[in-house]
C-alpha cells in the first residue's frame, strides 16, 4: 500500500518550491515568496478563495508566534479540513447498509470491494450488491472482487431494475448472515434527472426493505479530477443527503488541493481515500498526515526544534 506521503507525491512537487521558500531562517516571506505560494496553491487545485486568505494571514505575520510560516500554513490547513472522526463500522441489527454513489469511473467499484475488505478486517460479514443494472462490465467487476475478497454477492441481470436489485441485495445480507450490505449504485452523468430519479428510488427501495436503511451514503470521488470532482459532489449531495465522501486516486492526483474544497464546502466527513488499485489501498482520512504529506513536512522537521533545518524538498 501506497504511504500518504508517496501517495502525494504528485501534489506536493506542485507545491514544493513555493513552500521550501516560505522558511528562510529568520527571515519574514516577502510578497513574491507570498504570490507564489498562493498561485501554486491554486495550481494544485486549493479553492482560489481559500489560497488568498491563506496568503493575507501570513502576510499580516499570522505565523510569527510559531517561527516558521511553514508551521502556520499547516495549522491553516489541517483546520479547513475540520473533523473527520473515524467511522467505527457500528455493527447495526439486522444490518448496516451503505449505499455508495459517484460518477462512472470515479473508482466506486472498486471502492466498494475494498470497503468490504475492510469491513471483513473489522470481523463483520460483508455483503456487495451490484444495483448498476446498465453495465454489464460493471456487475462482472464486482463479481470478480467479491470472490477475491471472500464476501458474499448480489448481481442485477443487466437492464433489470437496479431500485429491485438494491431491495434484494439487502435481503439477501440478511438471509445470508451478513452484517455489512455495500451497494454499488450507477453513475451516468450525462443528464441530472434520470440519476436523480434512479438514485432515489433506490434509497427509497432500501429503506422498504430496512426503514432506517440506507444508514450511510458515501460519495466516490476521483481525485485527479479536482475542482470538476467538487462539482460533481455539489450535484450528488442535492440528489441525495451525503453522509461521508471517499476520494479515490489521490495516489494519481497532482490536485489533492481541491480535497480542501470539498470539506469546506459540503461539510461532509471525508471517510477514506482511495490510495492505490488494491484492496488494501484504502485509507482512513487523517487531516494531518494529509497535510503533512502534502507541505513535505514529515515527522522529523515536525519536531519542536526543527526551525532551524534546512528545508525539506
Ligand atoms: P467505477 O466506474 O466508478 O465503478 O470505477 P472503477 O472502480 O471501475 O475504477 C475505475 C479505474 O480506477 C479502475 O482502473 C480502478 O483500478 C482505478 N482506481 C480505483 N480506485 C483507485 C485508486 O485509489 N487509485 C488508483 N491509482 N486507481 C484507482
Amino acid at each position: 500500500m501506497f504511504s500518504w506521503f508517496q501517495a502525494l507525491s504528485r501534489t506536493r512537487r506542485q507545491l514544493a518550491d513555493a513552500v521550501s521558500r516560505l522558511f528562510q531562517r529568520g527571515a519574514k516571506p516577502d510578497a513574491e515568496t507570498l504570490e507564489e505560494l498562493e498561485a501554486s496553491l491554486i495550481l494544485a487545485d486549493v479553492p482560489p478563495k481559500m489560497a488568498a486568505r491563506f496568503r493575507a494571514d501570513l502576510e499580516k505575520g499570522g505565523w510569527e508566534g510559531t517561527q516558521d510560516p511553514r508551521e502556520r500554513l499547516r495549522s491553516l490547513l489541517i483546520s479547513t479540513l475540520g473533523e473527520c472522526p473515524p467511522f467505527d463500522w457500528p455493527r447495526r441489527e439486522p444490518v448496516l447498509c451503505i449505499m455508495i454513489v459517484g460518477i462512472n469511473g470515479s473508482g466506486k467499484t472498486t471502492t466498494c470491494a475494498k470497503l468490504a475488505h475492510m469491513a471483513k478486517r473489522q470481523g463483520l460479514r460483508p455483503l456487495l450488491g451490484a444495483a448498476d443494472t446498465f453495465r454489464a462490465a460493471g456487475s462482472d467487476q464486482l463479481r470478480l472482487w467479491a470472490d477475491r475478497i471472500g464476501c458474499e454477492v448480489v448481481v442485477g441481470r443487466t437492464g433489470s431494475d437496479a431500485a429491485a436489485t438494491a431491495f434484494d441485495a439487502l435481503a439477501a445480507a440478511e438471509a445470508r448472515g451478513c452484517n455489512v450490505a455495500i451497494i454499488d449504485t450507477a453513475g451516468r452523468m450525462h443528464t441530472k434527472a434520470p440519476l436523480m430519479e434512479e438514485l432515489g428510488k433506490i434509497r427509497r427501495s432500501l429503506a422498504k426493505r430496512l426503514p432506517e436503511a440506507p444508514h450511510e451514503i458515501w460519495m466516490v470521488l476521483d481525485a485527479t479530477l479536482g475542482q470538476n470532482a467538487l462539482a460533481q459532489a455539489r450535484l450528488f449531495h442535492e440528489i441525495v443527503p451525503l453522509t461521508g465522501a471517499i476520494l479515490a486516486k489521490l495516489d494519481g492526483s497532482a490536485k489533492g488541493g481541491f480535497v480542501f474544497g470539498i470539506a469546506a464546502e459540503l461539510g461532509v466527513p471525508i471517510r477514506y481515500v482511495g490510495l492505490g488499485e488494491g484492496p488494501d489501498d484504502l485509507a482512513v482520512f487523517d487531516p494531518s498526515a494529509f497535510v503533512d504529506a502534502l507541505l513535505g513536512l514529515e515527522a522529523s522537521i515536525r519536531e519542536p526544534h526543527h526551525a532551524g533545518r534546512p528545508d525539506i524538498r
